[in-house]
């Protein structure tokens, strides 16, 4: 058994991409230019052609979408309960109110019937986010949004090179946002993209990046809307061009590591593994839920001695309605049932391209040991 120690995620920069930035750093160009461009095409080829932009990270990218369509105050915003804090800050952000609801336990994704109960005269939008990167059923809320005329904004951040019913995620549907932080299947450090056919939210999108301004001839500039800045570094987006170029063979790797969890739980009682979904789960992240009060122990306790055999654990993520940002809504534990499940139960096992099929053994065993002992 190794001793190093076993972080839930960790991103490789290889040789070969430091050895890139390198240039990129000498270069005399280190912010947006040359290495933004080809990674904004690059990446928008590996979806098919769809237009594509790069902003400094998701959570602002996602933020100023809802700003461009015109979502505020009054407006209401359909989201899941289980996700990270940025699905509804940048909701509260724009003035708009968002609703969450439940998602089901294993998937922890929402669906099209949820949402549609959900659904009343101010809803403007609903922000499906692809958990962990197993997609949400994506045609039958495609189906029931166009039907309400509802936009569609995808929260990506774990679906770069997850597949729906074959289709790359960002490459169809509405409006698809990714991100590109640290911990995430491609990193550019902070970063992230928007896919969209959508040419005119795209282009308000651009002036949005970049303090709402509009070029003139002659070198000179006018600024038409008194935006935020939110454009990628060249340096980022040169990380970006090699995690790019790689990024198939490290989802098949994660999916591998992944069914390697699956096969070395069996069928475990008083622990929900997550939905295996199929060939296009781009496995971010491996969570399971665990009846801590069943093996006699709590969250607190787990992760400690799990730290204590060398093995990191996450939490991936208190729900939504639970955050003090939320409390003004009196959103209730009994509303979203599978959501504060998870909340309580769920843990983050280590799941990154690098890791050896003899470390997902030993992480199972150290569980089994931790909670039988
Ligand atoms: C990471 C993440 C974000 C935010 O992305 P940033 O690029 O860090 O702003 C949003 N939603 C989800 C579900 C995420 O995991």
């Amino acid at each position: 058994m190794s001793a190093e120690f076993l972080p839930f995620a960790r991103p490789l920069i290889g040789a070969e991409t430091r050895r890139a930035v390198d240039e990129v750093l000498s270069s005399g160009w280190i912010t947006s230019g040359p290495q933004v461009e080809a990674f904004e095409s690059e990446l928008s080829a590996y979806l098919g052609g769809r237009p594509l932009l790069s902003y400094s990270h998701a959570t602002g990218l996602i933020e100023e979408a809802l700003r461009a369509l015109e979502i505020g105050p009054g407006d209401e915003v359909i989201v899941p309960d289980m996700t990270f804090a940025a699905g509804v800050n940048v909701v509260l952000r724009v003035g708009a109110t968002p609703v969450p609801v439940d998602v089901d336990l294993r998937s922890r994704n929402l669906d099209a019937a949820t949402v549609e109960r959900a659904i009343t005269r101010r809803t403007r939008a609903v922000m499906p986010v692809h958990f962990a990167g197993l997609p949400v059923a994506l045609d039958p809320l495609h189906e029931l949004c166009k039907a309400r005329g509802l936009r569609v904004i995808e929260d990506a951040a774990h679906a770069i090179g997850s597949r729906y019913r074959g289709r790359l995620i960002g490459s169809f549907g509405d409006v698809a946002c990714f991100s590109f932080h640290a911990n995430k299947n491609l990193t550019t450090i902070e970063g992230g993209a928007v896919a969209t056919a959508d040419e005119a939210l795209l282009e308000a999108l651009r002036l949005r990046r970049f303090h709402g301004q509009e070029k003139l001839a002659g070198g000179s500039y006018d600024i038409v809307l008194p935006a935020n800045k939110f454009n990628l570094t060249d340096v980022a987006a040169r990380i970006g061009r090699d995690q790019l170029a790689s990024l198939d063979e490290r989802n098949s790797r994660r999916r591998q590591l992944a069914w390697g969890y699956f096969e070395a739980f069996g069928d475990p009682e008083h622990i929900v593994l997550p939905a295996r979904g199929d060939e296009g789960h781009a496995w971010h992240m491996f969570a399971v839920c665990i009846d801590f009060e069943h093996f006699g122990t709590d969250r607190k306790t787990f992760r400690e001695a799990m730290h204590e055999r060398g093995i990191g654990v996450g939490v991936h993520y208190p729900p939504l309605h639970l955050l003090t940002v939320c409390r003004e809504f009196n959103l209730l534990d009994g509303d979203f049932p599978n959501a504060t499940r998870i909340g309580n139960e769920t843990v983050t096992l280590p799941l990154f391209p690098e890791m050896r099929d003899t470390d997902v053994e030993r992480v199972a065993a150290a569980l089994r040991e931790v909670l039988h002992a």
